[in-house]
């Protein structure tokens, strides 16, 4: 590491400092956060700096994210919700589902939020609606989205939700977010990770992508396993989920790039969840293998490397640790990621102090991934 980095290592360590702060007491940590970024940008803090400084002061429960001596917002993007009346006509119970407190957005979640340091989530329903029939898709929508505007409304400093849409039929899709966006005030839809046998670059699904792009709203995809390999998923290790849910997005996402769909929606405002699943960690093998089997090659004309396309999605940041981090920056760029917990499903509960830890990213880029990029995605004054 030069001089130069090692310094600004030092500065974004200190000046990264965390604070659970009362209100009366916001004003001395932040003096004191910057206080220590100068003395260790004087050379002060030295070794010793090293562990970002962790000032612990109760607020009623509500844990305040301070980076660089300001407060930051903090906005989630991965965050799941029931709604139990709409659950009910597809013929499921919210028991079944995983994620204590799935079926509530109210006090118990906004209390988790608090312990967590999350100031905001955007809510979204997982789509287990795919191969329901329309009229009965229809209620389901309707019902949820209504929900999700209205638990918006009564918490709006704490919800903003992604729109449920029937992808199955476009044509309704296209008219839930629509709907969604102008008449309930949601800022952009949920999706899976293909529709029941279809996938997203289906020119079915073209007028679905050609909207979302036209309103300037985020497409949030979250995987649902990959269902075609269940027989093999089986056996110990949840493996449907924890390699069948990046594996599916990782799919999705392929498919976006090689059928060229992101190149006739350039505009187009995608993230997914899990950070994009194993795309990211193995990307440049997709800019390799029509070179190795140009017999593959169905005639698609990329404007780009595929691995470029990565650099125009974004990506929420549950990837666990430090490295898998620095990782995914460094193939898509800090200014793609955002925070996703999984909320209330407890895959992570220190979303905050994963970004606010590691190493190698400054105040900037800290205070974009912890809500600064997610504000702007989703409309949502800082
Ligand atoms: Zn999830």
């Amino acid at each position: 590491m030069t001089t130069q980095g090692a310094l600004r290592g030092n500065i974004a360590g200190a000046a990264a400092a965390i604070a659970f702060t009362a209100c009366d007491v916001v004003a001395a940590a932040q003096a004191r956060v910057r206080s220590q970024a100068r003395a260790t940008a004087r050379g002060k803090g030295g070794a010793k700096a090293g562990p970002r400084r962790l000032a612990a002061v109760a607020s009623g429960g509500r844990r305040a994210v301070v980076v660089g001596g300001r407060r930051a917002k903090t906005i989630d993007v991965h965050a799941h919700c029931v709604i139990p009346e709409a659950y009910a006509l597809l013929g499921r119970k919210v028991d079944d589902h995983r994620g204590p407190g799935i079926g509530e957005v109210g006090e118990r979640r906004i209390r988790e939020m608090d312990a967590q340091g999350i100031d905001m989530e955007a809510l979204s329903i997982n789509p287990a609606w795919y191969r329901t029939e329309r009229d009965v898709v229809t209620r389901v929508i309707k019902i949820q989205n209504e929900r999700l505007a209205e638990f918006c409304a009564r918490y709006p400093d704490r919800f903003v939700a992604f729109a449920s849409v029937a992808l199955q039929f476009p044509d309704l899709a296209v008219q839930q977010l629509v709907d969604g966006v102008k008449k309930l005030g949601l800022r952009g839809a949920a999706v899976g990770a293909s529709v029941a046998d279809d996938e997203f670059s289906d020119p079915k699904f073209h007028p679905f992508w050609a909207k979302a792009e036209e309103l300037g709203v985020l497409i949030f995809i979250h995987p649902q396993s990959t269902p075609d390999l269940a027989r093999r998923f089986k056996g110990n290790g949840w493996l449907a989920n924890t390699i069948g849910n990046p594996l599916d997005t990782t799919i999705a996402l392929s498919h976006l790039i090689f059928e060229g769909t992101l190149d006739r929606f350039p505009g187009l405002k995608i993230c997914s969840a899990h950070g994009g699943g194993y795309l990211p960690s193995y990307a440049p093998r997709s800019d390799n293998s029509l070179r190795v089997a140009p017999d593959m090659d169905t005639g698609v004309k990329l404007k780009k490397q595929p691995t470029e396309y990565l650099r125009q999605m974004y990506y929420d940041t549950l990837v666990f640790t430090s490295e898998a981090l620095r990782h995914l920056a460094a193939e898509v760029g800090s200014n793609r990621l955002v925070i996703g917990t999984d909320h209330p499903i407890p895959w992570q509960d220190k979303s905050i102090d994963h970004v606010l830890k590691a190493p190698g990213f400054s105040d900037k880029e800290r205070r974009a991934i912890l809500g600064e990029t997610a504000a702007r995605l989703l409309g949502i004054k800082l």
